[in-house]
């Protein structure tokens, strides 16, 4: 068996970035205009925190305008609502993230229906989903944007393959196997109630994992060769304390077998907020009817 490629998430999301960066200087350049992303956080989760700074400052680093909200626990869903408004009215305001999740008293998907799908870079508005689902030019969630970004980068022409995904979430399972249908893929969606999954599984050219188990895919669960895309994010405790990040694959095990891996932490994750960058590159270009910026598709060529 041949060593399999270990994908790099962190150099794949940063030839992303790059790219993005220099779409960004032509369109200030040639259309005088910026995209600008507004993040809105309501409480005091750190992980989110720390989760909405990398966003803004990723998108300082590529050109962007960032806009912040931070906004109280205590924020009623009328005021969130408020504000949505005002950011969708907002021409400054290209693309609107608002950070899950939200305290529980506010209704998440009243929030997200509220934003102007034109500016919906999470990709989560059901119009964005049903752009995705009618084969049309739609803002996808991002991590799924990301994991097929991987898997085309290591084999760009994927059509007929067999792809088996793992979850159906609207966040990940959904996107995923849409984008790969677009591909030519053909999908088999996978869930809890699926029957013999590891005998699925080993028919799959390409496995994406996003069940939220952790190391839950065996080796012996994988095809000789096949890639696998792990976007499971578990920790998982230690004897230290400290606790550690793992995915839904086991990764040693799977490591002798596959083709080409991701890694947890530095696969998908990085790619996610790359992809949000992309996604608010694209809607400044369809909001302005700019046809001559490239919004990258796919990772571009190493230099
Ligand atoms: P959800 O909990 O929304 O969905 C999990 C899916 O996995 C469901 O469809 C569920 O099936 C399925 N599932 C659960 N247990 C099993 C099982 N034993 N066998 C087969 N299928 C099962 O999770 P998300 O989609 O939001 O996230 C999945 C993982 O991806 C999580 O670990 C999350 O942390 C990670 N993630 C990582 C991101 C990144 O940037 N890398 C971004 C987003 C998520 P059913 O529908 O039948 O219940």
């Amino acid at each position: 068996m041949s060593t399999p490629i270990v994908i790099d998430g962190k150099e794949a999301s940063a030839r992303l970035k790059a790219a993005i960066a220099s779409s960004v200087a032509a369109m200030k350049a040639k259309h005088k205009v910026t995209p600008g992303l507004a993040t809105v956080l309501v409480g005091d989760d750190p992980a989110s925190h720390v989760y909405v700074r990398n966003k803004q400052k990723t998108a300082v680093a590529a050109g962007m305008n960032s806009f912040q909200h931070d906004l109280p626990a205590t924020t009623s869903q009328a005021d969130l609502l408020t504000l949505v408004a005002q950011l969708n009215a907002d021409p400054a305001v290209h693309g609107i993230l608002v950070q899950l999740p939200l305290p529980k008293h506010i209704d998440q998907f009243a929030v997200i229906n509220a934003i102007d799908p034109a500016k919906d870079v999470d990709g989560l508005h059901p119009i964005s989903a049903g752009r995705l689902l009618a084969g049309g030019d739609a803002l996808v969630a991002c991590t799924p944007t990301g994991s097929v970004m991987l898997i085309t980068d290591v084999m760009p022409n994927i059509a007929g393959k067999h792809a088996v995904v793992l979850g159906r979430s609207i966040l990940v399972g959904k996107p995923v196997s849409l984008l790969l249908l677009n591909e030519n893929c053909t999908v088999t969606m996978a869930h809890s109630k699926t029957a013999d999954l590891p005998a699925l599984c080993r028919t799959a050219d390409i496995l994406v994992a996003a069940v939220g188990r952790p190391e839950m895919v065996r080796g012996d669960w994988i095809k000789p060769g096949a890639i696998v895309i792990d976007v499971g994010i578990n920790r998982i405790p230690t004897d230290d304390g400290k606790g550690k990040l793992v995915g839904d694959v086991n990764y040693a095990e799977a490591l002798k077998v596959a083709g080409a891996i991701t890694p947890v932490p530095g696969g998908v994750g990085p790619m996610t907020i790359a992809c949000l960058m992309a996604n608010t590159l694209k809607a400044a270009c369809q909001i302005h009817n700019i046809a001559d910026v490239a919004v990258p598709t796919r990772l571009p060529p190493r230099a």
